[in-house]
């Protein structure tokens, strides 16, 4: 980074992230008098293809029916557009960027965005949340945005996928929810599981395999993705791991919904992090991380409950946690 950048204006504290754990964040640190300004995330081609737009997963969800205070059910985008609302309501400054760079060396960290603007700050909360995984196959990569896909709500409805058979990989919620979803439009989707059991809660197991459109494919993992240049994806060879046996399944569209990873790159190694590229938190019941004044929280930090719920309770924590440490260093 730029070392002879010099902002005038020092923030109290910067947010980086749109998911729950960010507006609450910045909802609590907004009330807190803390003027916070929150980095929602650039809206870009990339960020899109990596699942790490502004507001979040849920914002590339559907019905969500397990955040209390909606006795109904409220769909996802909604939610996470309540949030940002509610946020900016109070005074959080909001800036469409990504965060690209970020220096914990020194105080006050210093910051660089997507657009190219410094930034300095006396502490930070890092709540950039998780993106999701791909197989990693050649062939599925050259089929990205041709009827490969990670996100069934964003994707789903395109005309490719109208009306054909199409394919799911993973065994947990999140396959469960993308292929039932799927069903809307495909005429039939293969869950292609890499065991004969769904790691996925009972509730959203039952719900997939009781739809007559979604037949599971168990012991199986995607071994290519089949298709051409002009039509995209036309199927995915399919092995079963038991016998070794391989076959194909005609298909328009995959869809990977094999877990996410901690989004950290822009990190550069400067926190701690467990060996699947979690945050570590210093002490359990706070948002502390490595770096004294750099606090964690959501999904970045949490490779164990991962729900909306408790990535806000974590936005929560940091956002007081960072106060009291401001307080103590004398900045109010
Ligand atoms: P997950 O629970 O980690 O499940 C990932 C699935 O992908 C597992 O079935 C796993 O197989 C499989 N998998 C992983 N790597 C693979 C690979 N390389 N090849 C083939 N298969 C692979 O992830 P998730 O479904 O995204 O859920 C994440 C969290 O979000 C969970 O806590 C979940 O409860 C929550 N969630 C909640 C909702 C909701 O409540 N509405 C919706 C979506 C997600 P194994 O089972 O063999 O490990």
């Amino acid at each position: 980074m730029n070392a002879t950048s010099n902002p005038t204006a020092v923030e109290k504290v910067v947010i980086i992230g749109s998911g729950p754990a960010g507006w609450t964040a910045a909802i609590y640190a907004a009330r807190a008098m803390l003027s916070p300004v929150i980095y929602e995330g650039a809206i870009s081609e990339e960020n899109r293809l990596a699942g790490t737009l502004p507001l979040g997963q849920l914002n590339l969800t559907t019905e969500v029916e397990n955040f209390p205070g909606w006795p109904k059910g409220v769909m996802g985008p909604d939610l996470m557009m309540n949030m940002r609302t509610q946020a900016e309501h109070v005074g959080a400054k909001i800036i469409t960027e990504d965060i690209t760079e970020i220096d914990l060396s020194r105080r006050p960290f210093m910051m660089k965005d997507s657009a190219g603007q410094t930034i300095a700050a006396h502490s930070v909360i890092v709540a950039t949340g998780a993106s999701a995984n791909y197989l990693g196959l050649p062939s599925e990569e050259r089929f990205k945005n041709m009827g490969v896909s990670a996100c069934a709500v964003c994707d789903g409805a395109l005309p490719r996928f109208r009306g054909k058979p199409l394919v799911v990989v993973g065994g947990g919620d999140s396959a469960c929810e993308e292929g039932t979803y799927l069903t809307k439009f495909a005429s039939a989707v293969h869950l292609v599981h890499r065991r004969d059991q769904l790691r996925a809660s009972k509730i959203m197991a039952e719900r997939a395999l009781a739809n007559p459109k979604i037949s599971p494919v168990w012991d199986s993992v995607v071994d290519e993705v089949l298709g051409d240049d002009a039509q995209g994806v036309t199927g995915v060879r399919v092995k079963n791991i038991k016998t070794g046996e391989t076959r194909t399944l005609e298909a328009a569209g995959m869809f990977a919904a094999i877990g996410h990873t901690p989004n950290i790159k822009f990190l550069n190694g400067q926190l701690e992090i467990d060996e699947k590229g979690f945050i570590v938190l210093q002490d359990k019941f706070r948002t502390t991380t490595s770096v004294e004044g750099v606090f964690a929280a959501g999904d970045v930090a949490d490779s164990t409950y991962k729900q909306a719920i408790t990535a806000a309770g974590m936005g929560c924590k940091a956002s007081l946690d960072a106060e009291r440490w401001l307080a103590a260093k004398g900045i109010h």
